[in-house]
């Protein structure tokens, strides 16, 4: 039988972080590119945020998203979890589930695409005749740099975690100390022998696809292409494909989210109101969640500020990750943390928001101005496709670096300092007031919004990143012919 149209299956693991790319890129492979699509979601508990996002997306395109059945960690899990821990075990527990939803099709999917964290389901695609390729939800410089952990040898280690300098990665900006990944740092560990096996995994696959565009970072896209400098040679090719973001629907409905209601028309409305460009934005991804006395400093500032602001609140939490695995079913939405009469004194300038926000819709609204953001890949990309300058404010994974990147290369946002303890009102309030009042947030502005035009040009159908995907799908075809004239020979 010739088969000649490709079908993608992309794995999706817990985390709207990594949900939400990939549906991105499931919609450009089936509507740009010509592939069938199938979405598997691994999830954890029954999120309506989440079950909103999918119905839209089927809604909008006959794009297949299965639900694999939820699977409970929490049992499994000690107290206070590594996150990357708790996804972990949540990927292996629906590895099964998944193997069955896979079988259950008429035909096997020609191609598997899997985030970081479903490497380990890289055998079970390899036995039943997939290729498979990752999705990198993060930037070039990640990739890079946990593709070069491996190589790291003893001496190397030694000046980068004993002496705290700077790691070389070749090719690329090195990464200070101050920014460096966990793992890095943990060696000799069981959770780093688990971190070398999953990069060594990530070179082994046909193809590496990352939510980046080359030129937001053409050096080290070069070095990735050219990975023998790594110390390392992928067996597949490299595909810069973003910047993918959720697209903003038209406004209306109710997003539903941890618990509380939030009528995206109340947010968008309340955002018609005010003068363009005034609103700074606070949010610090799905799962972060700061300590009750930093939401005391953060409120404060924001007080004091005099700016405009919509503040997505959760109740505070010792873990910067903290609701990371509950998107729906923390809190009850009251934001009883906050100073007293805190939003009785801002209501005329603010809006708080508990637990969940529609931020794709608030960043792409003419009236948002500066973001104040935990520089989650997501948030980073959403915020320049709108050309919004950011307070970079990072609180997990590879969130430092991601700071840096804007802070320092790119200058597109201002950076807070000592985000391990208490960032103090006075320092956030003089970082709101450089991007939202000062000449610097104008230029970071201009900044930002060239960037969005460069990765709106990316995208375009004559952008590099819509030719890497044009290209991945040619060298997926290309295979499928092979493998077809191979069977009839
Ligand atoms: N998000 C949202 N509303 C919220 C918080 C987050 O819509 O109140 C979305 C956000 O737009 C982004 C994703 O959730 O697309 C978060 O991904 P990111 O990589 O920024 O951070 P993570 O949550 O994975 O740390």
């Amino acid at each position: 039988m010739l088969i000649t149209k490709p079908h993608a299956a992309l794995l999706a693991s817990p985390g709207m972080g990594h949900l939400i790319p990939m549906v991105e890129l499931g919609k450009r492979l089936l509507t740009l590119h010509g592939f069938d699509v199938s979405i598997f979601v691994v999830t954890t508990d029954s999120s309506t945020t989440r079950s909103q996002i999918l119905q839209q997306t089927s809604n909008q395109s006959s794009l297949n998203v299965v639900m694999l059945p939820p699977v409970d960690v929490s049992s499994k899990l000690g107290p206070n979890p590594p996150l990357e821990v708790g996804i972990h075990l949540a990927m292996a527990e629906s590895l099964p589930l998944l193997r069955s939803a896979i079988l259950s099709m008429k035909v096997v999917p020609t191609v598997l695409i899997i985030d970081l964290f479903g490497i380990l389901v890289l055998p079970m695609s390899r036995d039943l005749g997939m290729l498979n390729y990752v999705f990198m939800t993060s930037n070039a410089w990640f990739t890079a740099t946990i593709t070069y952990a491996p190589v790291i040898d003893k001496d190397m280690e030694d000046r980068h975690v004993n002496n705290r300098e700077p790691l070389f990665i070749p090719g690329c900006k090195p990464v200070q100390y101050e920014d460096t990944l966990e793992p890095f740092v943990l060696r000799g560990q069981p959770m780093y022998e688990g971190f070398i096996k999953a990069t060594k995994d990530i070179i082994s696959v046909d193809g590496i696809l990352i939510n980046t565009w080359h030129d937001l970072e053409p050096t080290t896209i070069k070095a990735l292409r050219d990975s023998e400098h790594l110390g390392w040679i992928s067996k597949g090719p490299v595909y810069p494909v973003g910047p993918l973001v959720r697209t903003v629907t038209p406004r209306s409905g109710t997003e539903h989210g941890h618990g509380a209601e939030v009528k995206v028309d109340e947010v968008l409305r309340w955002l018609d109101g005010q003068p363009t460009e005034s609103v700074i934005y606070v949010s610090f991804g799905s799962g972060g969640t700061l300590s009750a006395e930093q939401i005391t400093e953060l409120a404060w500032a924001l007080e004091l500020s005099r700016q405009r602001f919509v503040w997505v609140v959760r109740p505070p939490n010792g873990s910067a990750s903290g609701t990371f695995f509950d998107v729906a079913n923390g809190g009850d939405g009251t934001p009883g943390y906050l100073p007293e009469g805190f939003v009785k004194r801002t209501h005329n300038v603010g809006l708080v928001v508990p637990m969940w926000a529609p931020q794709a819709e608030i960043l792409a609204h003419p009236s948002t101005g500066g973001f104040i953001t935990h520089c989650g890949w997501n948030s980073t990309l959403e915020s320049i496709i709108n050309g919004v300058p950011m307070v970079a404010w990072p609180l997990y994974a590879e969130q430092k670096m991601n700071a840096a990147m804007l802070a320092e290369e790119l200058g597109v946002a201002v950076r807070a300092k000592g985000t391990e303890g208490v960032v103090g009102r006075e320092q956030i309030l003089k970082l709101v007031r450089r991007i939202m009042v000062e000449k610097e947030g104008k230029a970071m502005r201009e900044k930002v919004k060239e960037l969005k035009r460069s990765g709106d040009k990316a995208l375009s159908n004559v952008g590099s990143s819509y030719n890497s995907l044009s290209q991945a799908t040619k060298d997926l075809e290309n295979y499928l012919l092979e493998k077809s004239r191979g069977a009839s020979a």
